[in-house]
């Protein structure tokens, strides 16, 4: 790739001739291969299931990507057993050995990046440039948590000897993989959000079962391979593929697994937690759930600088991002003149299909988010009013995929649903109010903590910093007002209901959350 330039989420907007051009060859190539068969990856060997399903594209539902093995109870427990037997092995393995075998799993992506990223645009929808940024970001997850083992030494660390007249003893804490780890990962960020967990599990010494979700198990077929490809042992990793309710609940409800990384909805987030408490004893669950991100603006902003933001984090990946700018809290001196800017963005994104340089809107993932956008739309209409957008597009090319405009709505009381409801979709809500303290109230008044960006003069942002109840907050952000974080730049996780653990994946305190510590006492 061209030199000097990163690719992450900040850095996106201005990329090098030769990225379009590599994803544009690779895109030809992927699409020649549409329409074959997958298996599972249980063991090392590929496994089919009694009954399959099709993958077909949110751009245009004539395009059959991929069939897929619809997996079972039984298909949940050989892959499990697959990744215990594996387990002895992998976790006695120097931690040094594990580290050069990951970094050579994120060089493997790195390799096959623009493959990826063309089947990424075409299985979820996303623009070029993002779906780039979701399979780099794979490799760079991946890596930082390399990295992490080797800063802290593999978390072996001595502790003070004990004071003993006659003896010496001597103390060590050591950090241990649980065991089996399941991965289970939303449609949204097939690559990243299944190889981050997967990559911190691995490098820990853990033994893995990912399940994608139903809509995404094509790139994470190929994000399997990437694993597999760079010489992990059979077992190591296993890639399962069926339906939530009844793989991914049998996965769940199994003894079998020792720990869990899902990262989805706040509602299935919930259930799983409890039933997955429901089995023999407590075992680790980090949940990484929804988000109901606010934006807010004082009179002291660069509305400029403001609008740009808002409507990237607003309209990114169709505001399917679980950090997606929802909310949008503005003090009345500014209103009007940041929402004229706002709308004015807002019609001049191009939506069509994603995998198209010019495209920043692609379609949203399946026929119930489609219909879930005509009745939001709807409904906001009768409580307030659409300042742009509010239509599906239906003509044309169009007409079989899922199309969206990107929405603003305003005048909705504050007490309405939506303003609390996650409705993962291109639609942002927009409201006045008197100050900052008054916009804090609001932008809080959440089940969610995920994300939050603001605004204004440097002093504000302070007081922002200080009293909002989020897992990542920016300030004065062109590049996004509440998305684009990037490992090892803005770890990323949530308070509240969108996370369990309080700590932020890519960042300093995420790979202790997948071992357990033991000492070691020796007296001699
Ligand atoms: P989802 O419907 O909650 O599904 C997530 C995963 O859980 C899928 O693989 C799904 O499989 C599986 N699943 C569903 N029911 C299950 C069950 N009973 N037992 C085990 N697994 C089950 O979420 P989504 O629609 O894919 O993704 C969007 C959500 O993810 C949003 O709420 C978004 O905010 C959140 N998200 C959070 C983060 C974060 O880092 N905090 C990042 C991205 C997305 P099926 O697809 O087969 O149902
Ligand atoms: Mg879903």
């Amino acid at each position: 790739m061209a030199e000097n330039f990163k690719l992450t989420y900040a850095t996106m907007f201005n990329p090098p001739e030769e990225l379009h051009m590599r994803y544009e060859e690779a895109l030809v190539k992927v699409k020649a291969g549409l329409g074959q068969e997958y298996k599972m990856l249980i063991g090392g060997k590929d496994h089919i299931a009694s009954a399959t399903f099709e993958d077909r594209s949110p751009v245009n539902s004539d395009w059959l990507l991929g069939v897929f093995q619809k997996g079972n109870e039984q298909d949940a427990l050989l892959a499990l057993r697959a990744a215990r037997r594996a387990f002895p092995d992998w976790s006695r393995r120097k931690w040094q050995e594990r580290v050069k075998l990951l970094r050579k799993a994120a060089d493997t992506i790195d390799a096959r990046l623009f493959e990826i990223a063309a089947a990424l645009s075409l299985e979820v929808g996303k623009n070029r440039m993002e779906a780039l940024g979701d399979v780099a970001e794979t490799a760079d997850l991946i890596r930082y948590a390399c990295s992490e083992m080797e800063r802290n030494n593999g978390y072996i660390v001595e502790m003070g000897r004990d004071p003993l007249v006659g003896y010496s003893s001597v103390n060590f804490s050591v950090l241990r993989p649980y065991g089996v780890w399941l991965v289970i990962s939303p449609f949204n960020f097939p690559a990243a959000l299944t190889g981050g967990p997967v990559g911190a599990a691995l490098v820990t010494g853990n033994t893995v079962v990912m399940k994608p979700a139903t809509d995404t198990p094509w790139v994470v077929r190929l994000l399997a391979e990437c694993f597999r490809d760079a010489g992990l042992p059979d077992g190591v990793i296993n890639y399962v593929t069926g339906s939530g309710r009844t793989l991914g609940q049998a996965l769940i409800s199994c003894n079998e697994v020792d720990g869990v990384t899902f990262t989805g909805s706040l509602d299935v987030g919930t259930r799983i937690y409890r039933d997955f408490a429901g089995c023999n004893y407590l075992r680790p669950i980090i949940l990484e759930l929804g988000g109901k991100n606010p934006a807010v603006v004082t009179r002291n902003a660069d509305l400029e600088r403001a609008a740009v933001g808002i409507v990237r984090s607003a309209f990114g990946l169709q505001g399917q991002k679980c950090s997606a700018c929802s909310r949008i809290y503005i003090e009345e001196p500014v209103y009007d003149a940041l929402v004229g800017r706002i709308v004015a963005l807002t019609e001049k994104l191009a939506l069509g299909d994603p995998t198209e340089r010019s495209v920043y809107l692609g379609p949203v993932i399946n026929q119930s988010s489609y219909q879930e956008y005509q009745q939001f739309t709807e409904e906001l209409a009768k409580a307030g009013s659409i300042l742009t957008g509010g239509k599906v597009l239906t003509e044309g090319a169009y007409g079989k995929g899922f199309f969206c405009t990107p929405t603003i709505a305003a005048d909705v009381p504050l007490h309405h649903r939506l303003w609390k409801h996650e409705m993962f979709l291109p639609i942002s809500m927009v409201t006045r109010v008197k100050d900052l303290a008054e916009a804090l109230r609001h932008a809080n008044d959440t089940e969610y903590g995920l994300t939050a960006g603001f605004y204004g003069s440097e002093d504000e942002a302070a007081d922002f910093f200080d009293q909002i109840q989020v897992g990542v907050s920016y300030a004065n952000r062109p590049q996004g007002a509440t998305t684009g974080a990037w490992p090892g730049f803005q770890p990323f996780g949530g308070w509240k209901g969108s996370g369990s653990s309080g700590k932020n994946a890519g960042g300093h305190y995420y790979l202790p959350l997948y071992m357990r510590e033991q000492i070691r006492s020796v007296v001699k």
